[in-house]
């Protein structure tokens, strides 16, 4: 088996609600199927009725993990939910979220996305006073750390686990009938607050509240806690914000583009991508296709501003899997092929400026390249809407090494030859920032600029396996 592709990895989706009555997991349910592209290897749903928490977990993905009988056993009016790629501990059903564990304030069920770089220094801190793991994952350290805190409340416990722990978390839990949702002093990863009528909802993006007929609210600040319970909605500044660090690739490739991140709409952000992509690199050519579908919105912005027709020219197979059986290992193109396929009556004879969001290893762009010359193209001009990846991410997505990055090895020409692209353009740091309407300091653009902006982590301190290898 091989992964196909060559991108980065999402990390995990969050979800939570507290509702007025019950039905609580229907609404997680349909929350998760809008988070599916943030984790399909694992998916989870808790459930509070009242007097007892139930638990549902499976590999896999939202609509094979939870049948009609299994959400029948998930019964409440506060639901909790996560999709799963793993960036810290294996691929297991004993690291798939929500975590439960007894506290004194009832059974806590918590979801996580992110990546804490401080995780095994806690965990063997953890466990030389005594406390047992079950996991590999440090969504387990913060689980842990909560329900042994000596704090007099659950909010207390919440806040001194905040401060102690270090690097991306965004994070909804609950406790009893209580819901609540955290995030880290940078806001690395998103989480949003939206309402379905006067049920508090939370979610890392979004197109969740949408999916379920809610709407967005705003952000879970930077270092804040939000409680939901009897009493309403509150919310406690529990970490000062020294620096916000939103990722950037959240609006370059993770989010959906229907969803808002920090009251911008992704796919708007994108198609300014895409226009100053145009200004930054024109090209003489005929015709702007997408690679599908993070190319799209780029796509239809370098069309905007070149005036070029942007076509489709590449029809995505949707129903691939991550990884597929090679019957030829020789056939060095089959990857794609597999998931993509030309439209020769678009290609043939003509100029493409092919549009992708990044590029992480550079195989993928370069069996593309070649699949639009078979199919005729005269010359093949790459655009790319974000500058070179040149650094690993410690904040929960997977960039793997760095060596791995074809950036950090070769200049820009020399990923053009590699690529077999006629020409190749990056869209610059500063174009970027422009297209995303920020300040340059609220943005975190460490695998792009090599500052990142909690302590330098290493790549012993967050790698995936960080707390399998203390097991050996
Ligand atoms: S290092 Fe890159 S991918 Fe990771 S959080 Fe920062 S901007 Fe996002």
């Amino acid at each position: 088996m091989m992964p196909f592709g060559d991108k980065l990895r999402e990390e995990c989706g969050v979800f939570g609600i507290r509702t007025a009555g019950a039905g609580a997991a229907a609404y997680v349910h349909l929350g998760l199927y809008a988070l599916q592209h943030r984790g399909q290897e694992s998916a989870g749903i808790a459930t509070f009725d009242g007097a007892k928490t139930h638990l549902v977990r499976d590999m896999g993905l939202v609509g094979t993990s939870f049948t009609p009988e299994r959400l029948a056993g998930l019964p409440g009016a506060v639901g909790i939910g996560h999709v799963r790629y793993s960036t810290m501990g294996s691929v297991t059903l004993e690291n798939a979220q929500p975590f439960m564990e007894q506290t004194p304030w009832g059974v806590l069920a918590l979801a996580h996305n992110g990546n804490l770089i401080n995780a095994p220094a806690l965990r063997r801190e953890l466990e030389a006073a005594g406390h047992c793991f079950r996991a590999t994952s440090d969504t387990e350290v913060i689980t842990k750390l909560i329900a042994t805190s000596r704090a007099e409340t659950l909010e207390e416990a919440i806040a001194r686990c905040m401060r102690r722990i270090s690097g991306a978390y965004t994070v909804v839990a609950m406790a009893g009938d209580r819901l609540l949702a955290f995030r880290d002093a940078n806001g690395i990863r998103p989480l949003a607050l939206g309402q379905l009528g006067r049920a508090a909802v939370f979610a890392s993006e979004s197109c969740a509240f949408d999916q379920i007929g809610g709407e967005y609210v705003r952000e879970v600040g930077p270092g804040e806690l939000l409680v939901a319970d009897a009493a309403g909605l509150r919310s406690i500044q529990v970490l000062p914000v020294v620096r916000r660090a939103a990722c950037v690739f959240e609006y370059i490739y993770f989010a959906r583009p229907d969803t808002t991140l920090a009251d911008q709409n992704v796919h708007q952000v994108r198609r300014r991508m895409g226009r100053l992509l145009a200004r930054e690199h024109p090209a003489a050519a005929d015709v702007v296709i997408a690679v599908p579908d993070s190319g799209t919105s780029a796509a239809l912005g370098y069309s905007d501003h070149s005036g070029l027709p942007c076509e489709i020219g590449l029809i995505k197979n949707r129903y691939v899997g991550r990884t597929f059986i090679q019957p030829d290992p020789s056939s060095r193109d089959l990857g794609v092929r597999i998931k993509l396929n030309p439209i020769r009556d678009v290609i043939a004879g003509r100029r493409i400026v092919l549009i992708d969001d990044s590029i992480v290893r550079g195989t993928t762009s370069h069996q593309i390249v070649r699949m639009l010359r078979h199919a005729g193209a005269r010359e093949v001009h790459v655009r790319i809407s974000s500058p070179p990846i040149l650094n690993a991410c410690y904040y929960g997505i997977d960039t793997s090494s760095r060596g791995e990055l074809v950036a950090s090895r070769l200049t820009v020409e020399e990923i053009r030859r590699s690529i077999e692209a006629d020409t190749l353009g990056y869209l610059s740091h500063g174009g970027l920032v422009e297209a995303l309407a920020m300040p340059e300091h609220e943005l975190c653009l460490a695998c792009l600029n090599g500052r990142y902006p909690t302590e330098t982590p290493t790549e012993v301190m967050a790698g995936r396996r960080a707390l399998e290898a203390r097991r050996v």
